[in-house]
């Protein structure tokens, strides 16, 4: 397993910590904000769609 020289999937960034979710990594600055991003922030959307790309596997 090498995952954890995957670029974070939401904003691209190597060399950082973090999760690796469904064979794809989330930086820890991007899991903050995540879990930190209000439903009325529109960047929620942007988050949700890839975490649903990551845990679905919905590419479109
Ligand atoms: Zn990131």
């Amino acid at each position: 397993m090498k995952n954890l020289n995957k670029s974070c999937f939401i904003c691209g960034a190597t060399d950082c910590d973090g999760i690796i979710l469904n064979g794809e990594k989330i930086c820890k600055a991007c899991e903050e904000k995540i879990v930190n991003t209000n439903i009325i922030n529109p960047d929620y959307d942007i988050y949700k769609d890839r975490i649903k790309i990551i845990l679905f596997n919905q590419h479109v």
